[in-house]
């Protein structure tokens, strides 16, 4: 069987991860207990989750040509995720995200740097690329100009775009109304739909809802496809999980109430083990976890 292509559209960071018993208040210092540096960004994060689960993805996006930046390529590739639309950049710095894990929580403080040196012009050189996929998927760590373009040009080809509203901000609804699926958390949803009535939009959106599953609302009308109950470890990157299994479900030819089983699955196995992208289940682990 041919493999589904999903093309990717979105950051590539480098997460520095700090673990400790507690959260330091202001002013204080208090010692961690350890420190990692993991590849992350919600596009490789995505990138990399649609990969393990058995797509051909083609990453487009942006880094600096330091240390992070090669490393970060380098980790795209080992994965079998094309980088040959990533651009290089030499004027800023590779996007990091600071995250401190707690009490089995995250904080995180993201710096774009490369990130926001993406153009609408780099999208459009990819035009090929984005029109042979059978998904593109986006998220907002990028320019929204750039995530407009890459939009468009999904849709003058016909081809499917989920759009990962995060992080949250209010969000055109020109462009609202090209995106096939949404797929906010609870609080993005709260924001994208501050000033527009959720229930007159005509695409279905899906509200994730971390160990509660996913609400798929089609016309208004909500159904709940429960989550799975298994240990946390860390819940990083388990919304990007979500986000890479349902573009490969969709592009398998499943429907939206089966892809949402896949992906509430594949981010339940991600949210057991530590890091976005280390904790991510191949296709196998999925399917004997569905089993
Ligand atoms: P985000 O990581 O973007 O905030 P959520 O917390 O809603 O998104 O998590 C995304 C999806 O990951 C959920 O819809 C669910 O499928 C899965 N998930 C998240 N947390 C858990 C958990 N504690 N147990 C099981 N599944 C989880």
């Amino acid at each position: 069987m041919t493999k589904p292509v999903v093309t990717v559209i979105g950051s590539i960071n480098m997460d520095l991860v700090t673990i400790a018993s507690r959260v330091p208040s202001q002013g204080e210092t208090i010692l961690g207990e350890r420190f990692r540096l993991i590849p992350g960004g919600k596009g490789a994060n995505q990138a990399v989750a649609a990969a393990r689960l058995g797509a051909k993805v083609h990453m487009i996006g942006a880094v600096g040509t330091d240390a992070f930046g090669k490393e970060l390529l380098h980790c795209l590739e080992r994965e079998g995720v094309s980088v040959d639309n990533v651009k290089p950049v030499t004027d800023v710095e590779t996007g990091v995200a600071v995250i401190t894990i707690s009490e089995g929580d995250n904080r995180i403080i993201v710096v774009p740097g490369a990130n926001h040196s993406l153009r609408p012009e780099d999208v459009e050189v990819c035009e090929e690329v984005i029109a042979s996929s059978d998904i593109c998927l986006l998220q907002l760590e990028i320019p929204l100009p750039v995530v407009e373009r890459a939009v468009a040009l999904a849709k003058k080809h016909g081809v499917r775009v989920i759009l990962n509203p995060a992080p949250a901000q209010p969000l055109p609804l020109s462009l609202l109304e090209q995106v096939d699926i949404l797929t906010p958390n609870e609080h993005e949803r709260d924001i994208v739909f501050a000033d527009i009535d959720a229930s007159r939009f005509a695409n279905p959106f899906i509200v994730t809802e971390g160990a509660r599953g996913v609400t798929i609302i089609k016309n208004g009308q909500p159904t709940l496809i429960p989550g799975f109950s298994v240990p946390v470890v860390d819940t990083t990157g388990a919304g990007d999980t979500f986000n890479g299994a349902l573009a490969v479900a969709l592009s398998k030819g499943m429907s939206l109430e089966e892809a949402c089983l896949f992906g509430n699955a594949a981010a339940a196995l991600s949210v057991t083990k530590l890091g976005a992208q280390t904790g991510m289940p191949t296709e196998d682990e999925v399917q004997a976890f569905l089993k």
